[in-house]
């Protein structure tokens, strides 16, 4: 099966070569015969030698051999045996040259495995390794070929030159044009590019036969080559190149253009160098900008990541801020923080509001009984059970050490002192049992009391609270008093009347 599908591939890739090869010459001939002014079999065949593995010099021979080798039949008075010797020798060339480009490649695929990887700044050393010294190389053996069989006639030695550097440029272009193509069809972007750049390449089209015939507006190809390199990278403007080149070989071939003056060869020559330095700035841009694209997304996706990190801490931090670490209730600065917002409110609305302050009995024995941490581990037992014992809209808060308060908005004194009742309850009728303790049983007293029209701030609040508690303790703890009573207390001027009847 595999192998089935590698002739098949081969097979492609060889049809390929032979098409690619035969619509060069038919585009645009230096000598009137095979070589082409864009070579674009170089290209396939480079392609061939990274895809085929070890058969593929082979398969670029025979391709070579099967596209060249017609055109010599007839030609210049050579015999059958010269045609075959000549084809072979230009299939050799060819081969040669697909060689030296593959070692290269493969240099460079080592150390950026990753298509299109290859940093901007290292491209020009690539483009020149991987085209056009493979083509330095080969070209010039090629044009002397034809020159001593006299396929081709040159006036002088400046003339082969010319041809040499013409045919070199040829076989650069062939790979300077298809390789991108190829890595962005490795890298899945060609389709989806085409689908998107459809209509500026449509543009392209139309703006360069218009400038074949008004030779002026070749110089305005480039912005829209320029757009498209930008706004469509590598991809894009592989296709853009691959469009311009072919139709510009066709129009100067026909006479039409900005480079069709002159001799026919110097036309061409014009023509290559044009397509060889626009091809290396626009790919070049191209690269450039995918390269900043890329390093803004990275540098987009570390800001993500540290913002995330920032807001995850600021919310610890607030935790940190308005929680107390102990008993994990809101701890005094939150509390007061609800309290003056509930004030607010309470005033606005003109709803009754009371806070509780609640102490432990005796806490400094328990400590002395059963050690500190029993104490602590208690504390936080405590808050518990009475936060579970109020309303969502109240706020129990540790105020310090032993001490709690408790917020209890649109509830006024005499409500407030059934709640203080039944945290008492909660708390004095079932032992407290905290994880890996004995059980202790506490009691608590409380204080409470309820905004009133005269009071300025929450700190007059919390004196009548603080008053009510420490009638609590002199009545002798374990109960809950509120500063009404206090004050009821206080009028009747009884010494021994009980503040809380049902303690
Ligand atoms: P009273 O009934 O008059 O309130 O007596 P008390 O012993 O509870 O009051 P006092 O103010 O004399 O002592 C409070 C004790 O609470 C002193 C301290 O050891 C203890 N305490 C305060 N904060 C903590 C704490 O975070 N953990 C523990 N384990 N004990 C604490
Ligand atoms: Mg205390
Ligand atoms: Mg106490």
């Amino acid at each position: 099966m595999n192998f089935i599908h590698s002739i098949r591939t081969a097979l492609i890739l060889m049809l390929m070569y032979i098409g690619a090869g035969l619509w060069s010459i038919q585009l645009g001939s230096l000598n009137g015969g095979n070589l082409a002014v864009m070579w674009l079999a170089s290209g396939i065949g480079l392609i061939i030698m990274i895809h085929m593995g070890r058969i593929a010099p082979y398969l670029v021979f025979l391709s070579s051999f099967a596209v060249n080798t017609p055109f010599y039949i007839g030609k210049a008075g050579l015999d059958a045996h010269a045609v075959l010797l000549i084809g072979l020798a230009t299939a050799l060339i060819d081969m040669s040259q697909s060689l030296i480009a593959r070692n290269y490649y493969q240099q460079f695929a080592q150390s950026y495995p990753q298509e299109n990887a290859i940093p901007a700044t290292v491209l020009p050393r690539y483009w020149l390794q991987i085209s056009l010294i493979p083509a330095a190389f080969t070209s010039p053996l090629l044009v002397l070929l034809q020159h001593h069989t006299g396929l081709m006639h040159h006036a002088g030695v400046l003339e082969l030159g010319q041809s040499m550097l013409s045919l070199t440029l040829s076989d650069t272009a062939g790979i300077l044009l298809l390789v991108p193509v190829y890595q962005s069809w490795l890298a899945k972007r060609l389709i989806s590019t085409l689908k998107q750049a459809w209509l500026p390449l449509l543009g392209l089209t139309l703006f360069l036969l218009l400038a074949l015939w008004l030779r002026a507006l070749m110089i305005l190809v480039l912005p829209i080559m320029l757009y498209i390199a930008v706004r469509y990278l590598q991809a894009g403007v592989g296709l853009a190149l691959l469009l311009m080149s072919q139709l510009c070989v066709i129009g100067t071939a026909q006479g039409y253009g900005q480079f069709a003056s002159g001799s026919t060869s110097w036309a061409f020559f014009n023509l290559q160098i044009f397509i060889f330095a626009t091809m290396l700035t626009l790919q070049y841009l191209a690269s450039m900008q995918l390269e900043l694209k890329q390093r803004y997304q990275a540098l987009e996706y570390e800001i993500a990541l540290r913002t995330e990190a920032l807001t995850e801490a600021n919310g610890r931090l607030l935790e940190q801020a308005t929680t107390d670490e102990l008993t994990q209730v809101p701890n005094r600065r939150e509390w007061q923080r609800r309290c003056a917002e509930a004030i607010v409110r309470s005033r606005r609305y003109k709803d009754p509001l009371s806070i509780i302050m609640l102490d432990i009995d005796h806490f400094k024995r328990i400590n002395d009984e059963h050690g500190h941490l029993a104490g602590d581990l208690l504390l936080k037992c405590l808050s518990q059970r009475c936060s579970k014992n109020l309303r969502e809209i109240d706020t129990f808060a540790r105020w310090g050490g032993e001490e709690f308060v408790i917020l209890l908005p649109e509830t006024d004194e005499a409500h407030a002192l059934i709640v203080a009742e039944k945290l008492r309850h909660a708390v004095g009728t079932e032992p407290i049992l905290s994880e890996g303790q004995t059980p202790i049983s506490i009691t608590i007293s409380l204080g409470v009391t309820s905004l009133s029209m005269i009071d300025l701030t929450l700190d007059d609040l919390l004196r009548r609270a603080d008053e009510a508690l420490y009638a609590a303790k002199s009545a002798g703890r374990n109960c809950a008093i509120s500063y009404a009573q206090l004050r009821t207390h206080f009028l009747h001027a009884d010494p021994d009347a009980d503040p809380n009847p049902e303690a």
